[in-house]
Formats: C-alpha cells, sequence, structure tokens
C-alpha cells in the first residue's frame, strides 16, 4: 500500500507542477518568478498529497485495485510527458499538450488505456484524430482549443478511440463495414467493462478529481468514411489517409507531408501492441508496418505520433520495428512468451508485440459485425 501511496502522491504532484508551470512565466518571465511560482506549485501538490493520502485512508479499495493503480501510475510515464508544453485545462480528466508541427494532443491520464487523441488544425477547419474513451467530453477541449470546425476521423473503431464521438458533427472513420456499425452502436458490452473496470480503478482518481463519468457512451453514425490514399484538405493543410490494417482491419495512418508527420494510431506506440482479435491479422500488420516506416522516411519524418503511452516515438525504432516483424514472419525470431494463450515478442524493453498463439483463439468482443449480418453482443 504505502509504494502505491508513493507513487501516486509523485502523479499528482507531476501533473500539478506541469500545470503550475505552464500557467504562467513563459515570455520574459525571470527565473526567480518561475522559482516562486514552482514553490507555489509544490504547496499546492503538497496539500493535494495531504488531502489524497486522508482520502485513501478512508477509501473503501481493494487489494486488486491498488495494486492495479500502481501498475498504472507507474506506465504513466509522468517525467517524459513533462517534457511536452501543457497547456492548462480546467477539467482534470483531460491532459493537453502542445507538440511540434501545429497538433496537440489530448490524453486520459487518469484512465488505464493511457490513450492519446489529436488536434490537427488547418486554415479553414480543424481534424480531430480519435475521441479517447468518452467519459467526458471531449468536445469541451476541443472548443478552448479551437475555433475552427472540427472533423473527427477515428484511426480504427476501438473503444478508446471512439467513445468521444457523440457530440461532434462530422464523424469519419475508415470505409469498412464492421467500422461503420461499430462507430453506429458505440462501444460493445465487453468494451464497457474494459472502459469502466471497477478493478481497474478509474473510479479512484475520478471520484478524487470529482470527474463524473457517464456510465453508457453512445455511438454515433459516421457522416462521412475515407479510403487509402485519399488526401483530407484543412485549409492550408493537407493529411493523407493510409489504410494500415493488422491492429484492426479499420486502422489508418495519416500522413501530412509539408510538415513531416505521420500518425500511427494503435499499429505503433511505445508499449505492448495487439495483433490478437478476432479482426487481427499478423500477414497484414507486417505489410502495413513496413509500409508506414517507408512512407516516414520519405517525408523526412523522424518522429511519429502514436496513440497511447507517449504521444510520439522515432522513426529509427519504427524502422526496427518493421524489421523485428519481418523476423517474426520469415522465422528468424523465434523467442516468445506465451500469456493465456497468447505469444508475447519483446523486441526490446519498450516495444513488445502480442499475437495469438496455435490453438489459441482470438480475442472477441472488441469489434462489430457488418450491419445487418447480426446484432451486437449487448
Ligand atoms: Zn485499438
Amino acid at each position: 500500500m504505502m509504494k502505491w501511496k508513493r507513487r501516486l502522491c509523485a502523479l499528482l504532484c507531476a501533473g500539478l507542477i506541469c500545470f503550475g508551470a505552464a500557467g504562467g512565466a513563459e515570455e520574459g518571465g525571470e527565473a526567480a518568478v518561475q522559482n516562486a511560482e514552482d514553490e507555489e506549485a509544490f504547496k499546492l501538490a503538497e496539500a493535494l498529497v495531504k488531502r489524497f493520502e486522508i482520502y485513501a485512508e478512508n477509501y473503501d479499495a481493494s487489494e486488486e485495485e491498488w495494486k492495479s493503480w500502481e501498475t498504472i501510475v507507474a506506465d504513466s510515464q509522468i517525467e517524459k510527458w513533462a517534457e511536452y508544453e501543457a497547456i492548462p485545462l480546467p477539467n482534470a480528466w483531460f491532459d493537453c499538450h502542445w507538440l511540434p508541427g501545429n497538433v496537440y494532443v489530448i490524453s486520459e491520464p487518469l484512465h488505464e488505456q493511457l490513450a492519446c487523441a489529436f488536434l490537427i488544425p488547418g486554415e479553414e477547419r480543424a481534424l480531430l484524430l480519435d475521441t479517447c474513451t468518452g467519459l467526458q467530453n471531449i468536445r469541451e477541449v476541443t472548443e478552448l482549443l479551437t475555433d475552427l470546425p472540427v472533423t473527427v476521423l477515428n484511426s480504427h473503431d476501438h473503444f478508446d478511440h471512439i467513445g468521444g464521438n457523440a457530440p461532434f458533427d462530422e464523424v469519419w472513420c475508415y470505409n469498412d463495414p464492421g467500422a461503420v456499425s461499430h462507430l453506429k452502436l458505440g462501444p460493445t458490452g465487453k468494451e464497457m467493462e474494459e472502459i469502466q473496470n471497477r478493478e481497474k480503478s478509474v473510479r479512484v482518481l475520478s471520484d478524487f478529481f470529482g470527474v463524473e463519468l457517464l456510465d453508457r457512451i453512445p455511438g454515433k453514425a459516421p457522416t462521412g468514411t475515407v479510403e487509402d490514399g485519399q488526401v483530407i484538405d484543412l485549409g492550408g493543410r493537407k493529411l493523407e489517409v493510409l489504410h494500415t490494417p493488422g491492429h484492426q482491419r479499420s486502422c489508418i495512418m495519416l500522413a501530412d507531408r509539408e510538415n513531416g508527420l505521420l500518425f500511427t494510431g494503435d499499429m505503433f506506440y511505445p508499449g505492448l501492441m495487439y495483433c490478437m482479435f478476432d479482426d487481427s491479422s499478423f500477414p497484414d500488420y507486417v505489410r502495413s508496418i513496413r509500409k508506414a516506416a517507408n512512407l516516414a522516411r520519405e517525408i523526412g519524418a523522424e518522429k511519429v505520433y502514436t496513440s497511447h503511452n507517449l504521444p510520439e516515438a522515432s522513426l529509427t525504432d519504427l524502422e526496427r520495428f518493421a524489421d523485428y516483424l519481418e523476423g517474426i514472419e520469415n522465422g528468424e525470431i523465434t523467442e516468445f512468451e506465451t500469456e493465456d494463450g497468447y505469444r508475447i515478442y519483446q523486441m526490446d524493453e519498450v516495444y513488445s508485440f502480442e499475437m495469438v498463439g496455435e490453438g489459441a483463439e482470438p480475442m472477441t468482443g472488441f469489434s462489430v459485425p457488418a450491419e445487418g449480418t447480426e446484432t451486437q453482443d449487448e
């Protein structure tokens, strides 16, 4: 319990200090001013930690909940997030950071998925790549960031990317009948369990911060679909759609050639990547990652923007990952661990890859069949 508490306190402190530091003394501020503000932020953080300690003492949480929080806090990589320029938000549920290339990343630090959505402004409209879990209204955040009309485009149709679609007028996804149905229906019963999983303790921090979470995440029928190679013109900024199936059939990436940016969605990010769903395909995954690595090099993207854990990864790592997957495919890489029948390949300390092993069944409940073929599971 103590170890968990220390880590959580670190998370609370870092969050608050980032917030405090981002709030002022940016332009021409003297070091003394900055120090005074840091000190003030520390004091606030200390008070917050005290308050949380009292709260935790009285909180009726199971041992499992404390443990899972320890994992979430350990995975949250606060120090690395602190390197990005934070944009203060009034809502503790979301974090927002500004990234090179005029891109905002909006994340949910209190949810175990640690999913990232990207707001990409052009001159006439902005594109929001993904909307996180939908437990809170992400549109309230985008409205603080831009006055432009916002079009949502989902990198694929998993719950932690489509959850916040409903409040937006324009919502697009890849032209896949299953994805279209999924967006329309919203998260499946299985996905709702993942979103709200009590043992994974989303409730602890949301309760502490007084953030009220939705019980039901509404779907939204897409108002448009995109194809491989399609160019989306935001006015003064063009984004190119790359169909990259593997993790899910509907996976796309987005390339901003002029600014040398590639958004990789769930196909590539620092962490454990998944290819064990009933609509995953390993051969597709291998081809898609090579295609992405080639394009990233072609457009001079030294870093790519990623959808979980941290908002970016290096081109070098993406290329290494392409080689690694090809190594698995051609039988050169044979070392893996087995968990619940699934194989976990560890490329290095950061990147790993999970796929269905021999005799195991793919994971179901995270996609829906195309409309007309079957009904949703709940
Ligand atoms: Zn996904």
